[in-house]
Formats: structure tokens, sequence, C-alpha cells
């Protein structure tokens, strides 16, 4: 069998060729339009292209789109960053493919493609946490995605961790957005640039407004007590949120993606070691594994084309 992957996002809006397996034959992308009836024309697009390129066993097409989902109606409640209020996309792309489609929140959909074919083969619940411009996840839980009333993502950025913190776009203080996303780091890097101008960060990014998360442990590799600082305090807050998820979710696997997940072990090891000496379960012979997210941006395509898949 082969499936149809579309992973909408605010900026491009990307499609796949999928396999069984999990494997992506051909894939292409798209800016994303800004009115519903462009983006359904778009996706309409991009599913001609690939059926062309197909076997014939194409059933559906399954689409992760960012904001609160219906997917019983196929309805994307509500997506702030293109305004979409209560648009009917499943029907609009259905109308134009002939195809049933099958629509899932893309945080939730990047967690079942990682769970089918990435960090997660082989195992019964996995947790995946994105570090980007926030903090977001998604759950399979004993095999099944988990996606609550509203199929949102799971809201994991805006969990408490330093009670009466750093404000947070969301209105509450101290969430985890606000101490683990990239723009926190970026945020923080950029105050120590401030008081240390002897910084290595200030060789490396040639500027403030330069500044990314790789420039940051690049400084903190080469052991810049301005990057050191900055770099031990994030990953003291990420090791909290991180256990904290595990205590509540005891998965097999927390998967970390996101942009800060670039940084591999150097970020990985020293969060293992927070977990292994916090986690509540640490005494049980089975305990939560922390890796890398394996699949990149195709997780979004691979989990929406699999949403049909038991
Ligand atoms: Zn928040």
């Amino acid at each position: 069998m082969m499936y149809i992957g579309i992973d909408l996002g605010g900026i491009n809006t990307a499609a796949g060729l999928v396999s069984d397996s999990g494997e992506i034959s051909s894939k292409r992308s798209v800016p994303t339009p800004r009115t519903p009836e462009a983006v359904a024309d778009a996706i309409a697009e991009h599913v001609k292209n690939l059926l062309e390129l197909s076997d014939g066993s194409v059933k559906y097409i399954g689409v992760g789109s960012p904001g609160a989902i219906d997917p019983g109606n196929g309805v994307i409640e509500y997506w702030a960053n293109l305004g979409f209020n209560n648009v009917p996309l499943g029907r609009m792309i259905e109308e134009r493919t002939g195809l049933p489609v099958i629509i899932e929140n893309d945080a939730a959909c990047a967690a079942l493609g990682e769970f089918r074919s990435g960090a997660g083969k082989g195992v019964s619940s996995l947790l995946a946490v994105t570090l980007g411009t926030g903090v977001g996840g998604g759950a399979v839980l004993d095999g099944k995605l988990y996606t609550g009333i509203n199929h949102a993502s799971l809201e994991i950025g805006h969990l408490v961790i330093e009670h009466n913190g750093r404000p947070c776009t969301c209105g509450r203080k101290g969430c985890f957005e606000a101490y683990c996303s990239a723009t926190a780091l970026i945020k923080e890097a950029r105050k120590a640039m401030d008081l240390c101008p002897d910084s290595l960060l200030w060789k490396l990014a040639g500027s403030k407004e330069n500044v990314n998360g790789k420039v940051v442990f690049d400084a903190f590799e080469a052991e810049d007590p301005a990057a050191v600082k900055v770099v031990e305090e994030y990953i003291s807050y990420l090791g909290c949120g991180i256990t904290n998820l595990v205590n509540v979710f005891q998965p097999d696997v927390v998967c970390i993606g996101g942009g800060v997940s670039g940084a591999g072990e150097t970020l990985l090891s020293p969060v293992r070691r927070i977990l292994d000496s916090e986690d509540y379960a640490r005494g049980c012979k089975k305990r939560a594994r922390l890796v890398q997210a394996e699949l990149g941006n195709d997780a979004g395509i691979i989990g929406a084309a699999l949403l049909g898949v038991n």
C-alpha cells in the first residue's frame, strides 16, 4: 500500500508519498497560501502529482494541521497563525480530489511518525518534545495517538517549571517554553553578550541578531564562560521539564526534536543525567529512554500519511 501525507505549516505545505514502513518515496513542498480555498487548491495539486507517481493503491489523504482540529468532521476549528476559524478543510480537499481525508493536529502527526518509523519503532509509548520557536509535544500512549478533547497538540510548553518565573505569551509565568524554547535560549544568550563584551558568542555570531542555537552550543563546547552559564541554566530547566513529563507519562521513549535538538548528545547527555537522578521510577528496571528525534521535518508527513493505519 501507498499513502499520501500532507504537513500543513504556517510557512510551507509539504506532501509525500509514503510506504507501509513509513518511507517517503517522493516529496514536494510549496509556500502555504493565505486563504482556505487556496490552501485546499495547493493540497489538491500536491495530491494530483503524487497520485501520478503512485501504484494506484492510495485510499485516503492524511493531513497534519496546526491548531485545534475536529477529525470527526475534518474541520480546523481554530488556527491563530493564519486566522482560520471553523474551516472545513477535509471536505474542501475531498471535493477537489475525490479521496477521503483524515485530519489531525500536526504535532500529533509528528509524534505518530516518530512512533511508527523513527525513534519510537517497536515501543508502546512515545512522547515527542519539540524545542523550536516554542516547546511543543505529542504523545502515543499504549500504541494509540493521544490528542485530548480538542485535538490540539499536548501543550507541554505551558507547564510551569518555575512558579512566578519568566512571563509567557500564554499569560502564565514560569512556563517550560519561557525557559527551553530556542527563542528563550537565544534571548538569554543575547543578554549574556551584553554582559560579556569579550564572549566568544560575539566572534561566532558576528552580531546579537545572528545568534542561533548552534552558535550558543558551539561557544559552550569551546568553554566560553558566558555560553557555559547560558547552556547550563538551559539544561537544568530542560532536565526539570523532561523529568516532570516522564513522571506523568512513564513513556518508553522521549524523543527530542526541533532546532535545539541539533546539539545532539551535548544537549542530551546532561539532561539524561538529571533524569537519572530525579526520575521517580529511577529504581525500576524499565526506564524511559531519552533520545534525539530521527525523522526531522519528515515526521509530520509520515505521521499524517499513516493516520488511517492501525
Ligand atoms: Zn505559557
